[in-house]
C-alpha cells in the first residue's frame, strides 16, 4: 500500500488529492486559490472533516507549506505526517514530442518540460514550480510527470500535420499535439470495463465535454486523432474558446486593428458558448435561457451539438468500426439534454440513443444506447487525478 499525493499546479491555484494505491481510494483533497494575489485561501475535505484557512499566500512555496499543514492537521488532516506520502504525481500540460508516456522526474525531465514552455507558456512554468516545491517538501521520494499531451503522441502524421509549409513543422514543431490526454486515456480504459470488451478489439470516440472540450478517436487503446491542436483552441466550441474558425477571419480582423493580445482574448476568453449565446459560458445558464425562449442561447446549443456531431462523424469515418461513443466532463456527465441533442442525427452511422436510458442514467455512469445500436453510447465519470495516481504508483513502485 502507498499513499500518493497528486498535484495540479496552476499559476494562481494548486489542486491536490491523496490516493491510497493500489486500492484507488481517495483519502481527501484540497485546493489552494489566489496564490500571489494578496489574501489567498486553502480548503480541504476528507473523511475526517473540512479544513480551511484564509491567509496571505505570496508564492507557491507558501502554498505548498499550507498543503503540508492541512494534510497533517491534527483534527482534519489526511496523514499523520508527510513520511506517509510515498510519492507525488504531477499534472504537466505539455510534453511536446518528447513524452508519449508518464515519466519519473529528474533534472533532465525538468529541462525538457522547461523547453516545452514555449508551447504552453501559461501552464508549463507553474507546473515546474509545483514540482520543485513538491521536491522541497518530499525530498528524495519519487515524483512523476503525467502529460496532457502524451496520449496523443500516437497520432499518425496524417492526423497531426497541418496543411502549411513543412518547414514550419521542422523549424517550430507546429503540429497537432492534442490535450485532455489523461482524461481520454482514463475513460477509454473505464468504458472497456463497463462494456466487458478488450482494448485490442475496440475502437472508440471519446467526448470530453467540460469548460474546455475535445473529442478523441481511440483505436485499440491508442489515440489516433483528437480535436484540440497546436493549442487547446482548436476543435469544438467550448465555454469561452471558439474552436475551429477560418484562419482568414483573423487576417480580416487584423486589418481592422485587432492585435495579438486582442485576438488572443477574443478567441480564448470571449468566444465559444459565452460569445455565441451572450448569456454565459456555463451550460446550465445557457440551457435555462434557451428554455425561456432566448434565440441566441438556442442557436449556441445547436452549434455546440452540431460541431461535436461533425467530429464524431469524421472520426467514425477514420476508424475501422466504432464500438462506442463515450461522454465525460462536466457537460458530458451532467447534461442529459446536450447528450440527446448531440446524438440526434447520428442514427445514420449506427449510433442510436435510448432516451429513457439517457434520462435514467442522468448524472451517473452508464450505458445510454438502445440495445439494437451497433455502437454503444456510454457516460463515464472521468478522474484525471486517479489516472495520475495510477501512473505514479506503477512507475514508482513496480
Ligand atoms: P468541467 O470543466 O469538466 O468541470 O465542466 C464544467 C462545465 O460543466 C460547465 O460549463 C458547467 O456548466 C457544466 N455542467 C456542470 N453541471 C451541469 C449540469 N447539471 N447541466 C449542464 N451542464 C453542467
Amino acid at each position: 500500500m502507498a499513499k500518493i499525493l497528486v498535484i495540479n499546479c496552476g499559476s494562481s491555484s494548486l489542486k491536490y488529492e491523496v490516493y491510497e494505491m493500489p486500492e484507488r481510494k481517495s483519502l481527501g483533497k484540497g485546493l489552494v486559490e489566489r496564490i500571489g494575489e494578496g489574501v489567498g485561501v486553502i480548503s480541504q475535505e476528507s473523511a475526517k472533516g473540512r479544513y480551511g484557512e484564509e491567509t496571505p499566500i505570496p508564492d507557491h512555496r507558501r502554498a505548498m507549506e499550507l498543503v503540508r499543514k492541512a494534510l497533517t492537521d491534527g483534527k482534519a488532516g489526511i496523514v499523520a505526517s508527510m513520511d506517509e506520502i510515498a510519492a507525488a504525481g504531477h499534472r504537466v500540460v505539455h510534453g511536446g514530442e518528447f513524452y508519449a508516456e508518464s515519466v519519473v522526474i529528474d533534472e533532465k525531465v525538468l529541462e525538457v518540460v522547461d523547453k516545452c514552455s514555449e508551447l504552453a507558456p501559461l501552464h508549463n512554468p507553474p507546473n515546474i514550480t509545483g514540482i520543485r516545491e513538491a521536491v522541497n517538501l518530499l525530498g528524495k521520494k519519487p515524483q512523476v510527470a503525467v502529460f496532457d499531451t502524451a496520449f496523443h503522441q500516437s497520432l499518425p502524421p496524417a492526423a497531426y500535420l497541418y496543411g502549411i509549409p513543412r518547414e514550419l513543422y521542422d523549424k517550430y514543431r507546429i503540429r497537432r499535439y492534442g490535450f485532455h490526454g489523461t482524461s481520454h486515456r482514463y475513460v477509454a480504459a473505464e468504458v472497456l470495463n463497463m462494456l466487458g470488451r478488450s482494448e485490442g478489439n475496440t475502437c472508440l470516440v471519446s467526448c470530453h465535454l467540460g469548460n474546455g472540450a475535445s473529442v478523441t478517436a481511440v483505436k485499440h487503446g491508442k489515440s489516433v486523432d483528437t480535436s484540440m491542436g497546436f493549442t487547446p483552441l482548436e476543435g469544438l466550441v467550448m465555454g469561452t474558446r471558439s474552436g475551429d474558425v477560418d484562419p482568414a477571419v483573423l487576417l480580416f480582423l487584423m486589418k481592422r486593428g485587432y492585435d495579438e493580445a486582442k485576438l488572443d482574448k477574443l478567441l480564448n476568453k470571449q468566444s465559444g458558448m459565452l460569445g455565441l449565446s451572450g448569456v454565459s459560458n456555463d451550460m446550465r445558464d445557457i440551457e435555462k435561457a434557451a428554455a425561456e425562449g432566448n434565440k441566441d442561447a438556442r442557436e449556441a446549443l445547436d452549434v455546440y451539438a452540431y460541431r461535436i456531431r461533425k467530429y464524431i462523424g469524421a472520426y467514425a469515418a477514420n476508424l475501422p468500426r466504432t464500438d462506442a461513443v463515450v461522454f465525460t466532463g462536466g457537460i458530458g456527465q451532467n447534461s442529459v439534454s446536450t447528450r440527446a441533442k448531440i446524438c440526434e442525427g447520428l442514427e445514420g452511422i449506427g449510433i442510436f440513443l435510448d432516451r429513457d436510458r439517457n434520462e435514467a442514467v442522468g448524472r451517473k455512469a452508464g450505458i445510454i444506447s438502445a440495445d439494437y445500436s451497433p455502437t454503444a453510447i456510454a457516460v463515464v465519470i472521468t478522474n484525471e487525478e486517479l489516472q495520475i495516481a495510477i501512473d505514479t504508483y506503477s512507475l514508482a513502485f513496480k
